[in-house]
């Protein structure tokens, strides 16, 4: 195979002249909706996870530390998901004279760390191929690295503060269903290689029969396995934010902060529904609805529901016999199926990714837009239908199960993930609002990221060089960068390609 003729198609994936199928690399990302649009955080009637479900009499939900806002603060960080919640460990344990108040619009961490899929897995080579060669090979190679840095950091801090969030490890599987990704894909594999990539932690079956045996998928061609992570994302963040607020942290749910305005010497303004605050520092951890409060991020980071499906398995697939892997199971046109069992908690089962029935709900956001920040859908039959569809041919024995009441399919709940314009997040100060910083636009992919970009941030914060962050460099809130990003104002949007 001449790897030399491999072309890279639009932001969701990496295809050949030869071929239309298409790798995913952008996992939940399929496609780039009207960039303008933006919102405010749903103020009611938003589906609640399969997570929040599970934490209801959690006093943490409505936390107010004081009864009132105070007047001024060190720093405000606005949004409470992993981001705002790791950035605040990092201030606290870096400045621990400093008061850091929280500002949340809602329930605590109820956007998308609190409605994803569970999974951390860190990207090991899927993406090289279009990193590569939007990036170069290495700064390729350091977002790989920095993914594998991010989980091992967050496993880290699990089992040191020994976080009861059902953390699981283990062999995720990526399987491609169809001859011509499983082309590609061993195509961006090579490439990695030679470029020095460390491949020799991945697992790689090429043989179909042995690749299906392997990943208990039918249809499967090939097999990549590396360890990775799932867990509940919520208790995480829950446990990092107790900690906070024994620190010192000031936590106020229910405050949406609108606006950030001038104030005297120097100092920030943050605007609420309950009063203002003044402040030397903003962090804007508000991820998908950035561009809401922070006008110069429009267009930047935009935001697009996205759902996930919770299965109960039936029997024939529980017990010694349940699933024991999580997986990206990649599809010819660019869709990506995540599968992530509880295979420490319960065993119900996460499907999330990108469907095809995914598209099928992008076309109807892009129709909609102001259903752009909705993350009150739920039960969306379109983009079931395929995790059906799924099951049902590739996992032996599922369409003839036996399903009592209980059992299979439960329920679907939808999060809004912040796309980055050029596909990698954005981690800096804002260009010409000194003191105000950003750490967002982490597309569906926040969880093998955040843990070392909120430090990096704090670091920056503190006056360290961004080569002290070890993020990639491309990561970096520049002005260049923005109107690298401003300059290219047709598609291909998501991107960097
Ligand atoms: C359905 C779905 C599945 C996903 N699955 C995975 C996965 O399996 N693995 C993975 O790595 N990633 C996944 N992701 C992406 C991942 O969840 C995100 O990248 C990550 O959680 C982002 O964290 P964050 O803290 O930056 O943003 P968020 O968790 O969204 O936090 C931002 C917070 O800011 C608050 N806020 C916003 N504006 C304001 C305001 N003006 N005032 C006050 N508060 C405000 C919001 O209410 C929210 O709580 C998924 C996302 C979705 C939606």
């Amino acid at each position: 195979m001449d790897s030399s003729k491999t072309i890279y198609s639009g932001a969701s994936g990496v295809s050949r002249p030869d071929t239309s199928a298409v790798l995913n690399v952008e996992e939940y990302a399929s496609s780039q909706p009207d960039q303008g649009r933006t919102g405010y955080p749903k103020p009611s009637g938003q589906s609640l996870s399969y997570w929040l479900q599970q934490v209801r009499s959690d006093p943490l939900l409505n936390h107010r530390t004081t009864k009132e806002l105070p007047n001024h603060v060190d720093t405000v960080v606005i949004g409470s998901g992993i981001t705002g919640t790791l950035t605040t460990k990092h201030l606290l344990e870096t400045r621990p004279d400093e008061k850091v108040l929280v500002l949340e619009a809602r329930e605590f961490c109820s956007g998308a760390t609190g409605r994803n899929a569970g999974h951390c897995k860190p990207d090991q080579f899927r993406g090289f191929g279009k990193y590569e060669k939007a990036l170069g090979a290495e700064q390729a190679l350091k977002i790989l690295q920095n993914e594998q840095d991010t989980w091992e950091a967050l496993v880290s801090y699990v089992k040191e503060n020994n976080v009861d969030c059902d953390l699981w490890i283990g062999d995720t599987l990526d399987v491609p269903l169809d001859d011509e990704v499983a082309d590609i894909a061993r195509d961006v594999f090579d490439r990695l290689r030679k470029a020095g990539g460390k491949v020799d932690h991945i697992k790689v079956t090429d043989n179909p029969e042995e690749a299906a045996l392997i990943t208990r998928i039918k249809g499967a061609k090939a097999c990549y396995a590396w360890l990775a992570s799932t867990l509940q994302p919520w208790k995480l963040t829950a446990h990092v934010m107790r900690s906070n607020i024994e620190k010192g942290a000031n936590l106020q749910t229910y405050t949406c902060a609108r606006k950030v305005t001038n104030g005297e010497n120097g100092q920030w303004i943050i605007h609420t529904d309950r009063g203002d605050v003044a402040c030397n520092r903003v962090v804007h951890a508000t991820n998908a609805y950035s561009a809401a409060i922070e006008p110069s991020l429009r267009g930047l980071i935009t935001p697009k529901p996205h759902m996930c499906n919770k299965v109960v398995p039936p029997r024939a697939w529980s017990g010694t016999n349940a699933l024991q892997n999580s997986y990206a199971v990649l599809l010819p046109d660019g869709g990506l199926f995540s599968i992530n069992p509880r295979s420490v908690g319960d065993g119900a089962i996460m499907f999330g990714g990108s469907n095809p029935g995914q598209k099928e709900l992008d076309a109807w956001v892009e129709n909609h837009p102001e259903n752009c920040t909705n993350d009150g859908l739920a039960r969306i039959e379109y983009v079931t239908k395929h995790v059906r569809d799924l099951v049902e041919q590739e996992f032996p024995g599922w369409r003839d199960a036996e399903f009592g009441p209980g059992e299979g399919f439960d329920y679907s709940w939808s999060g809004i993930i912040g796309l980055s314009a050029d596909g990698v997040p954005f981690v800096g100060e804002l260009p010409g609002k000194p003191g105000q910083w950003v750490c967002a636009g982490h597309h569906g992919h926040g969880m093998a990221r955040i843990f070392t970009a909120a430090p990096g941030l704090v670091k920056l914060i503190n006056g360290q060089s961004w080569s002290e962050t070890g993020l990639p460099d491309v990561y970096q809130l520049t002005e260049q960068r923005i109107k690298r990003i401003e300059e290219k104002t047709a598609a291909p949007k998501v991107a960097i390609i």
